[in-house]
């Protein structure tokens, strides 16, 4: 009985399609409201310095007038959106994909 099974199941994944896709040939779709990355529309933002603020992973640095800058560490940022929410000009973006090329 349990050979039977095995047998069964053996045939079954012979000649089933498989589970997993061919990456990177084959690239899974991304689903609505996937956090990818962040980023900014640095022509809107105001150096408020609210982003750096409310950052959780201390991954945002706002430098303030004469020297206006802001500076993320990608690696640190766990795409939790609390900069995007805050952000008063809506400047920051989550989107979908984590992709080097966008
Ligand atoms: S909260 Fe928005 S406007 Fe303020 S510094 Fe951050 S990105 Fe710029
Ligand atoms: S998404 Fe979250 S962790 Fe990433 S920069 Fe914004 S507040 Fe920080």
């Amino acid at each position: 009985m349990k050979m039977f099974t095995i047998l069964k199941d053996i045939a079954k994944n012979t000649f089933s399609k498989p589970y997993t896709r061919k990456y990177p040939f084959e690239v899974r779709p991304h689903f609505p409201g996937e956090r990818g990355k962040l980023v900014i529309e640095e022509d809107k933002c105001i150096f408020c310095g609210i982003c750096a603020r409310k950052c959780p992973a201390n991954a945002l640095t706002v430098t303030r007038k004469p020297d206006q800058a802001w500076q993320f560490e990608r690696f640190r940022c766990i795409l939790c959106g609390a900069c995007v929410e805050a952000c008063p000009k809506k400047c920051l973006h989550l989107v979908p994909r984590l992709d080097e090329k966008q």
